[in-house]
C-alpha cells in the first residue's frame, strides 16, 4: 500500500513538474520574464526579455536592471518599488526602459518577491508585457486632446456640443458672444440662447440633422445675449458621437457688424434713392455691371425716357444718343483714364478737381429738345467700404443758355478784339509819329546842346579875350599915359637935371667968391662998418650952415632928379617908348645866369637859388628886356622872404607846345588873393612907401606881351608864389606885340 502510495506520489509529482514546465513554456511565450536575486542582479532572463532589451542572455545575467534604466522615472519611483518588493509585496507598474540600441520601450511589469525561510525575499520574479504601442497611442491621444482643447479655446468662432438640447461643451467665444459664463451656458438648453424668432427654425434644423437629413451648409440666426442685445451669428453644424450618443457639434461666427453694415448700406441706399429722386438735377446711377439702378424724375423729363424704361437695363445711352455707345458713367465704372475717354468728348473733358476718379464733360446732344441741347455731364464713381468702384452716378445740366451767352460773349469779345486791334494799330502809328517827333526833338536838342556848348566855349574864350583885351587896353592906355607923362616930364627933368649940374657949378663959384669975400673981410684994411654989417649978415643968415647944407641939398636934389629920371625911363620902357633895341636869337639860360649874377648881392642873404633848367632852344627876343623881367621877378622873390628867414628860389625852364617857359618860384609869404589881380597894374605895390615903384611887374608884363608871350602867376599865402613866363620861339613877320 505504501509503495502504491509512493508510486502515486511520484506520478503526481511528475505530472506537477510537467505541468509547471508547461506553465513556464506558456509564460515564456507570452511574457517577458526575468529572475533576480535579492539585490536585483539578474539570474535568469527569457528570450523575450533578451529580444526586447537588445542584449543577449549572457550579457544580461549577472547585471542588474540599471543596464536598462531609461532615466525617465524619478528616484522616488524606484524607491517605492524597492520598498514594496522588499516588504514581500507584489509591485505592479509600467516601466520605461532603454534598449541596447538607445530606443526606449514600455513594459507593464509585475514583480513578485519569493520569500526565503527567514521570511525575507530571496529572489524576485518579474513578469512583463510590451505596452510600447499602447503607451504611444495614449500619448498621441492625449496630444490630440490638448490640441483640440487649445483650438476650441482660442478659436474666434463659437464652438458648442449638445445632444439636441442640453449644452455639454461651450468654448470661450460662445461666452464672449452671448455674454453668459460657461457654467451658466452648461446649465442651459442650446435653443434658449437663440432669439425666439429663430428658435423654431433652429430646433427643426437640429432635429433634421439628427435624423440624418442633409441641410444647407450654414444658417444665419439671431442670439439673445445676457445683456439683452441681439447678436447675429452665422452657424455651421455637424452630427457627431460623444460618449456613445449622437450629438450636434455647432460652430458659429459673430456677423453682427456685417449685418449692421448691410443694414446701414440698405439705409444709405434708401437715402440715396430719396436724394436722387428728390433732386431737381437730372441724375441716374448705374451699378458695376452698367445696369441702371436709379433714373430720377428730372432725368425722365429731360430725356423723355421713364425710370421704368431704364431701371434694370443697360440702355441709359438711349437717353442721349441714337446709337449705342459708352457714356461718361460707363467710362468711370471701367476706371478709364483721360486719354482713353477723351475721344468721346473731344476737347471738353477733364478730371473733376474735387472728386477722385470723377470726370466732367460738355457735349451737344442733338436728340434732346426741339433743337438739341448743350449738356454738362458729371460722373463720379460710387465705392464700397473697401474703396472698390461699385457703380457710378451721373448728373446732367442743361447749359444751352450759358452756351448761347458764351457765344454772344465770344462775338462781343471778337468785336472788342477787332476794335482793340484797330485802336492798337492807330496807336502804333501815332506812337511811330511821336517817336519820330521825339527823335527829331532829341536830335534838335543834341544840336542845341552842341551849339550851346560851342557858344559857352566861345563865350568863355570871348570872356578870356575880353579880359585880355581889357588888360591890354588898360595897359595900353596906362602905357599911353605913362608915355605922355614921361615925355612931358622928360624935358623939364632934363633941364632941371642939367640946371642942377649948372647950379652946383655956379654955387661952387659963388662959394669961392664968398671965401674971397671972407678973406677981404678979415683983412686989416677992411672998412669996419662994412665988416660989422657983413658979420651981422653972416650971423643972421647962418652962412656956415648954408655952406654946409647947400651941397647936401644939391646932392639930394640930384639924387631925386636921378630917381625921377629912372622912373621916367621905366615908364618909357613900359610904354615901349624906347624901342631902339634889336631882336636877336638868344639863349635864355645865359640871360638868367647873368641876371642872377647881377642880383646875387640882393638875393644871397635871403634865399638859395636852385636851378632846374630844361633843354631850351634859342628864341627870338629882346634879351636885355627879358633880363629886366627876370631881374624884377628874382628881386621880388627875394623880397617876398619873411624877415629873418632864408627861403628857396627855384628857377625852372622848359619847352612845351613850341613855346618856352621860365618859372621863378619862391617859398616866400605869397600874395593875398585880392591883390593877385592887381599886381600887374602900374604903381601897384605892397612894399613900404619908398621901397618899390610899383612898376616892376607892369614893366615885365609889357615886355613879355611885346614878345607875344604871356606871364602867369600862382600864389598861396604863406607858401610862396610862382611866376611863369611863356614865350614863343620865334616872332611873327608883323612884328611882336603889334609894334
Ligand atoms: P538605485 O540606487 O539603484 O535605487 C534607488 C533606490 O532603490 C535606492 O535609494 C534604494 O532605496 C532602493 N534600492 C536599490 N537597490 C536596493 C536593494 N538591493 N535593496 C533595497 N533597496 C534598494 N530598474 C529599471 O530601471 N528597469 C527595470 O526593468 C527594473 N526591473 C527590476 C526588476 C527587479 C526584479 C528588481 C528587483 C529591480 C528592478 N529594477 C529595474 C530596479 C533597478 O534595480 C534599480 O534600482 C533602478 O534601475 C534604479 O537605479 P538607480 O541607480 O537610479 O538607483
Amino acid at each position: 500500500m505504501e509503495a502504491e502510495a509512493d508510486v502515486l506520489d511520484a506520478e503526481s509529482a511528475k505530472r506537477k513538474r510537467l505541468d509547471l514546465e508547461d506553465y513556464k513554456l506558456a509564460l515564456d511565450r507570452h511574457a517577458i520574464v526575468c529572475i533576480t536575486d535579492a539585490d536585483g542582479r539578474i539570474v535568469e532572463a527569457n528570450d523575450l526579455f533578451a529580444g526586447i532589451s537588445g542584449y543577449s542572455r549572457e550579457e544580461l545575467i549577472g547585471q542588474d536592471h540599471r543596464l536598462l534604466n531609461s532615466g525617465q522615472h524619478p528616484k522616488s519611483f524606484f524607491e517605492n518599488m524597492w520598498r514594496t518588493i522588499g516588504a514581500g509585496q507584489v509591485w505592479r507598474g509600467n516601466i520605461c526602459n532603454r534598449r541596447k540600441d538607445g530606443e526606449t520601450y514600455w513594459l507593464e511589469s509585475t514583480i513578485v518577491p519569493i520569500l526565503g525561510a527567514n521570511g525575507q525575499p530571496r529572489q524576485y520574479i518579474s513578469i512583463r508585457t510590451d505596452i510600447t504601442a499602447r503607451v504611444e497611442t495614449e500619448e498621441d491621444l492625449r496630444g490630440n486632446l490638448r490640441l483640440f482643447r487649445m483650438l476650441t479655446e482660442t478659436v474666434a468662432s463659437g464652438v458648442m456640443l449638445h445632444y439636441g438640447g442640453q449644452l455639454i461643451y461651450v468654448n470661450p467665444t460662445v461666452e464672449k458672444i452671448t455674454g453668459f459664463s460657461r457654467e451658466e451656458l452648461l446649465a442651459m438648453e442650446f435653443y434658449e440662447i437663440a432669439h425666439p424668432d429663430s428658435r423654431a427654425a433652429l430646433q427643426a434644423r437640429g432635429a433634421a440633422r439628427l435624423r440624418g437629413e442633409i441641410l444647407t451648409n450654414y444658417f444665419e440666426y439671431r442670439v439673445n445675449t445676457k445683456g439683452g442685445e441681439v447678436a447675429w451669428v452665422e452657424s455651421r453644424a455637424a452630427v457627431t458621437e460623444y460618449r456613445g450618443k449622437q450629438a450636434l457639434l455647432g460652430t458659429f461666427v459673430d456677423i453682427t457688424e456685417r449685418k449692421n453694415a448691410e443694414e446701414a448700406q440698405r439705409q444709405a441706399n434708401r437715402i440715396l434713392t430719396q436724394i436722387i429722386e428728390g433732386s431737381p438735377v437730372p441724375t441716374f446711377v448705374i451699378d458695376a455691371n452698367h445696369v441702371v439702378t436709379h433714373w430720377n424724375k428730372a432725368c425722365e423729363q429731360i430725356t423723355g425716357f421713364s425710370a421704368a424704361d431704364m431701371i434694370g437695363t443697360s440702355n441709359h445711352w438711349r437717353g442721349f444718343y441714337p446709337e449705342q455707345r459708352l457714356i461718361l458713367a460707363d467710362l468711370v465704372v471701367n476706371g478709364a483714364s483721360v486719354t482713353e475717354i477723351a475721344g468721346t468728348y473731344p476737347g471738353k473733358l477733364h478730371p473733376s478737381p474735387l472728386i477722385e476718379g470723377a470726370f466732367e464733360a460738355e457735349g451737344y446732344t442733338a436728340g434732346l429738345g426741339a433743337a438739341g441741347v448743350w449738356m454738362y455731364f458729371t460722373a463720379a464713381p460710387l465705392r464700397n467700404i473697401q474703396g472698390q468702384v461699385i457703380g457710378a452716378i451721373e448728373t446732367l445740366q442743361d447749359i444751352t443758355e450759358r452756351k448761347r451767352a458764351e457765344t454772344a460773349l465770344q462775338h462781343a469779345h471778337d468785336d472788342l478784339e477787332r476794335l482793340v486791334r484797330q485802336r492798337t494799330e492807330q496807336l502804333a502809328q501815332a506812337n511811330f509819329r511821336l517817336e519820330q517827333d521825339v527823335r527829331q526833338r532829341e536830335q534838335a536838342e543834341v544840336e542845341l546842346v552842341r551849339r550851346n556848348t560851342e557858344l559857352t566855349d566861345l563865350n568863355s574864350r570871348l570872356g578870356e579875350a575880353q579880359a585880355q583885351l581889357l588888360q591890354s587896353e588898360k595897359m595900353a592906355s596906362i602905357g599911353q599915359l605913362a608915355a605922355g607923362v614921361a615925355h612931358e616930364i622928360n624935358n623939364p627933368i632934363g633941364y632941371v637935371h642939367s640946371n642942377i649940374g649948372s647950379l652946383e657949378t655956379y654955387l661952387g663959384d659963388l662959394f669961392r667968391i664968398l671965401d674971397a669975400y671972407a678973406g677981404a673981410e678979415a683983412a686989416p684994411a677992411a672998412d669996419p662998418p662994412m665988416r660989422a654989417e657983413l658979420q651981422r649978415l653972416k650971423a643972421e643968415l647962418d652962412l656956415d650952415f648954408l655952406r654946409e647944407d647947400i651941397p647936401k641939398l644939391m646932392a639930394e636934389s640930384r639924387e631925386g632928379i636921378s630917381r625921377v629920371r629912372k622912373i621916367v625911363q621905366d615908364l618909357k620902357d613900359f610904354s615901349h617908348v624906347d624901342s631902339s633895341q634889336e631882336w636877336k636869337w638868344a639863349d635864355l639860360h645865359m640871360g638868367l645866369d647873368s641876371t642872377l649874377n647881377v642880383v646875387n648881392n640882393e638875393i644871397k642873404y635871403k634865399a638859395e637859388v636852385i636851378r632846374e633848367y630844361g633843354v631850351l632852344p634859342q628864341i627870338e627876343c629882346l634879351p636885355s628886356q627879358l633880363n629886366q623881367v627876370f631881374l624884377n621877378l628874382l628881386v621880388n622873390a627875394a623880397h617876398a622872404m619873411p624877415e629873418g628867414q632864408r627861403g628857396n628860389i627855384i628857377v625852372r625852364s622848359g619847352l612845351e607846345d613850341r613855346q618856352v617857359w621860365v618859372e621863378i618860384a619862391d617859398s616866400g609869404s605869397g600874395i593875398a588873393p585880392e591883390n593877385l589881380k592887381r599886381i600887374f597894374d602900374p604903381f601897384f605895390t605892397t612894399k613900404p612907401v619908398g621901397q618899390g615903384t610899383g612898376l616892376g611887374l607892369s614893366l615885365s608884363y609889357g615886355i613879355v606881351q611885346k614878345h607875344g608871350g604871356r606871364i602867369e602867376v600862382t600864389s598861396e599865402p604863406g607858401r610862396g608864389t610862382a611866376f611863369r613866363v611863356v614865350l614863343p620861339i620865334s616872332q611873327t613877320r608883323e612884328g611882336p606885340s603889334g609894334e
